[in-house]
């Protein structure tokens, strides 16, 4: 199987959890990166040994293709339409020449090295399934991001033919017009407004890249053979169900970082194997270790956020006049500006011997901790998930892509989450953190967040529904 993930974290760690389940079932596996994205895996890796066994893993192998950007920061996550519009009109020469060359290996092996059976690309590189269909493989494609994520987009279309987007005029985005009820959208809230579908809807530009981009892409998930998605039945059952009338068959396998962890045995060579573009620190959890149970906010905007100083001061006052511990993943990119001259000394005196400032934690694992009570979260899908799993109820502010749909999702169809407002004040972040710690909407958002974590757990474990699913998709698609 070649893997295709779109070229951002958020995509290639869910890719990488469903790699390992094929492995699991004894596929051998190319995954392939952009050049910009492997240098920042190997370089990622603890030790020199580290990058070696991530070299030479049995049946497991990583290709590179060029994403046609010229070289940038490699501390930085890449300008999000830049990186769009370059996959777009660049890869699919690369991706076909790759595949060719892999047949082309494996013919030459003399049967060492299996050919090219299937194609399971990011549902957002359309290039790949077209790709697929070309040289006549089977195709899958991996959703990443959330059920209602998908519906928003998928209506986008819808929304441009009834004239309410693109937006006529920039005054659109503050003069109330974006609370407009958009009450049509199937398996969505009745009282869904304009600002809770995904952001890039928010143009007055009609030929806006990011919009296009998802007018293009999603239909074109239906040229592949099958959908994965990266949630469970009883989460997103109405969405599901909804969305099974517009695509080809969907196979749930999610929460896909639990039903790795569940299914891939541990004493694979794969097991250990992980996705992270930023080098992870342990100094986190160790951090959290010996602190009371549920006494820290987990603090993290995830691997593209980007937000402005003003911003970024507010939280952190907010944070520091809780008077709570907080853990807060400050990545190097994380403001406009230089970030360590974003905080004052001021906040650091203020929350001496309670603060920790990382770079690039082990998420999962510290929203897993038992002192972790509550997630300040920019609500990506991955990190969604991860808090879900965690148990912990969230504080949400959204950035971009589908954050929104996600947040909306959180607070009020699910109950596990409250908003912040887009030009957060310190007060606020003071006033909903302290609420999801210790208040009445706290205590019901943690009870519901343990309900749903029940059902996550037992859709993800060992031979459970979504492993099944997986199997499924072998025998059904992959295999067929
Ligand atoms: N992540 C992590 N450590 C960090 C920050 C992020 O492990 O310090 C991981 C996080 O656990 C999640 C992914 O990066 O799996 C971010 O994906 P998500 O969909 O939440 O947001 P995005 O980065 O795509 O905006």
């Amino acid at each position: 199987a070649v893997m295709m993930p779109y070229p951002a974290q958020g995509h290639v760690t869910p890719m990488l959890k469903l790699a390992k389940l094929l492995h699991t079932r004894g596929f051998h596996i190319t995954f392939v990166n952009n050049e910009f994205n492997h240098l920042r895996l190997l370089g990622a890796q603890q030790s020199q040994a580290a990058v070696d066994r991530l070299c030479s893993l049995p049946g497991f192998r990583f290709a590179t293709i060029a994403d046609g950007l010229p070289p940038s920061d490699p501390e930085a996550s890449r300008d999000t339409p830049a990186l769009i519009y370059s996959t777009m009109t660049t890869c699919r020469p690369r991706f076909k020449e790759l595949v060719v060359k892999l047949n082309e290996e494996a013919e030459a092996s003399g049967g060492a090295v299996p050919p090219v059976t299937c194609v399971v690309a990011d549902s957002i590189t359309s290039f790949a399934i077209s790709v697929a269909r070309e040289l006549g493989l089977r195709c899958a494609v991996l959703w990443t991001a959330s059920a209602c994520g998908f519906m928003g987009y998928y209506h986008y279309k819808d929304l441009l033919d009834r004239g309410i987007v693109p937006l006529k005029e920039e005054a659109q985005l503050s003069n109330g017009y974006l609370d407009k009820i958009i009450d049509w959208i199937p398996a969505m809230p009745k009282d869904l407004r304009l600002r809770d579908l995904p952001s890039y809807l928010r143009t007055t530009d009609p030929d806006d890249i990011m919009f296009n981009f998802f007018i293009h892409e999603v239909p074109a998930m239906s040229q592949a053979s099958a959908v994965v998605i990266n949630t469970w039945d009883e989460l997103d059952a109405p969405l599901l169900d909804a969305m099974s009338k517009l695509l080809p068959p969907i196979y749930t396998a999610g929460p896909l970082h639990l039903t790795a962890r569940n299914n891939v045995p541990e004493e694979s060579p794969i097991s250990g194997i992980g996705s992270n573009l930023w080098k992870e620190q342990d100094a986190p959890l160790r951090w959290l270790d010996g602190r009371p149970p549920r006494s820290v906010v987990h603090v993290n905007f995830g691997s593209t956020t980007v937000m402005s100083k003003e911003h970024m001061l507010e939280f952190a006052w907010g944070l520091a006049n809780t008077g709570y511990a907080f853990l807060w993943n400050v990545r190097p990119d994380l403001v406009k500006g230089d970030v360590k001259a974003a905080l004052p000394p001021e906040f650091y005196a203020a929350t001496e011997g309670r603060s920790m400032l990382s770079t690039w934690c082990p998420q999962q694992e510290v929203l897993e901790h038992e002192a972790v009570g509550v997630f300040l979260t920019h609500s990506g899908w991955n990190s969604s998930l991860e808090g879900i799993c965690g148990g912990v109820p969230m504080v949400c502010w959204p950035f971009f892509a589908e954050q929104q749909t996600n947040c909306r999702f959180k607070c009020t169809e699910w109950g596990i989450g409250m908003e912040i407002g887009d030009d957060v004040r310190r007060t606020e972040v003071e006033a909903m953190i302290r609420e999801a710690m210790e208040g009445e909407q706290g205590r019901e958002m943690r009870r519901r967040v343990l309900e749903l974590r029940q059902s996550a757990v037992a859709s993800a474990r060992h031979g459970g529904r979504s492993m099944r699913n997986v199997d499924r998709l072998i025998k059904e698609v992959l295999l067929a």
